[in-house]
């Protein structure tokens, strides 16, 4: 029965460009950037579905009076399976990110250009291609005449790139009675080329702005002023004992360790000959879930209080974000199992579990709760101009959906 999906799925590459085709044409960009959102794309995603024969379809609108029609548009189309009381969830986003610079694309963004086996547009891979592999399994379902093992969701949510609070979190917070407990959610919304990567967890991520201020003189006579850049330099030096703080390290991360990196320094002085009294700069950390940010956070005051006394600065400090990561999702939870077992049949390699060092989609479902897989096999190229999608990872994607949901993975 797999062998057959497999196979026609195989077989649907002009639905892959139709698809595509359309999904490019409708730039969904969401309010924040200037956009009207996600409607006449769900619209054309409306039509595509009721032109398949899908008829368990509900549309989700979260109120937002920033866009003329007055929503976001959320879409939920499920194919009953076997099993009424389980759902395998295509999770994928039907909004993208702006063209960004213009001049840096050798084509329009918003009309589908087909250079061989790679598709070009705005959003071909960031989430078209996710969409794509949810909808080619559906339409193979129903044209093949096949109940799956579980009911197969395809849900097209709003509002991703901007934080997924017209989209995914306002479903979860308004409509909970989607998900169930026991349901299995893969969201094709990051990848590596070679396939093998199957993001479970996340790092915690705190950006800090950090201010020292001390009082400005003249070179020549440093005893008249506090010089920051000095404090500075001892406290940036003081704050890689961090790590001794905070040594766990996870190998399911690379690297598998936290990092706590001093980035960026404002400006201070102009001049050469000038003490200066005010020194800013930010630390950017990733740090393994076990720990809470808001020790880290005391840690680094704890430290800055030491500097302070010794160099006779004080110290300000700004949070410029702060997201403590949800808790991951096991490496032998069911959907990645399933996951890896499926991905080895069709992409090969050694697909295995792994966590990476900012937050993504999935952790809103982690948070609520529900096991999460992020997979794809990206270029990657996302948000990047002349963005490209393969057509053969749009067919094996959805190959590898659909492998998961007979859960017949490798041998099948
Ligand atoms: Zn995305």
């Amino acid at each position: 029965m797999l062998s057959g999906i497999l196979d026609h799925i195989a077989a649907d590459r002009d639905t892959v460009i139709d698809l595509q085709r359309t999904l490019v044409s409708i730039p969904a960009i969401g309010p924040d950037n200037g956009g009207q959102g996600e409607r006449l794309k769900a619209d054309a995603m409306l039509a595509w579905l009721k032109a398949q024969g899908i008829t368990g379809v509900t549309e989700y609108l979260a109120p937002d009076p920033r866009v003329s029609c007055g929503h976001r548009p959320s879409i939920k189309a499920v194919i009953p399976g076997l099993d009424t009381t389980r759902t395998f969830w295509v999770i994928a986003h039907l909004d993208v990110v702006p063209v960004g610079d213009l001049t840096l694309w050798a084509t329009d963004p918003f009309t589908l250009s087909v250079e061989g086996e790679a598709l070009v547009g705005r959003g071909v891979e960031d989430n078209h291609q996710g969409v794509v592999a949810a909808l080619l399994v559906g339409k193979a379902l129903v044209e093949r005449g096949i109940v799956p093992p579980m009911n197969f969701g395809m849900l097209l949510v709003a509002d991703e790139e901007n934080g997924s609070k017209y989209g995914l979190d306002w479903l979860l917070k308004n409509h909970p009675e989607i998900f169930g407990k026991n349901d299995l959610y893969l969201i094709p919304d990051f990848g590596i080329p070679s396939a093998e990567m199957v993001e479970v967890a996340e790092k915690s991520m705190l950006w800090l702005r950090i201010t020292l201020s001390g009082k400005q003189c003249h070179a020549s006579s440093p005893e008249e002023g506090v010089n920051t850049l000095v404090a500075t330099a001892a406290f940036i030096l003081r704050l890689t004992k961090l790590h001794d703080r905070f040594p766990a390290v996870n190998p399911l991360f690379k690297p598998a360790n936290s990092t706590f990196q001093p980035t960026k320094k404002e400006a201070n002085v102009e001049n050469v000959n000038t003490i200066p009294g005010r020194d800013v700069f930010y630390m950017d950390c990733r740090v393994l879930p076990q720990y809470e940010l808001d020790d880290v956070l005391e840690a680094i005051e704890e430290m800055g209080h030491d500097i302070c006394a010794t160099y006779g600065v004080t110290a300000e400090y700004h949070i410029v974000q702060k997201e403590q990561a949800a808790p991951a999702t096991p490496k032998d939870a069911e959907i990645v199992t399933r996951l890896i077992g499926a991905i080895r049949s069709v992409y090969g390699g050694d697909p295995r579990p792994m966590g990476v060092g900012g937050g993504t989609v999935a952790a809103y479902l982690r948070r609520a709760g529900m096991d999460a897989a992020v997979w794809a096999a990206w270029v990657p190229n996302a948000h990047q101009p002349n963005e490209r999608s393969l057509i053969k990872n749009n067919i094996g994607d959805a190959q590898v959906v659909a492998a998961a949901l007979f859960d017949v993975g490798e041998g099948a």
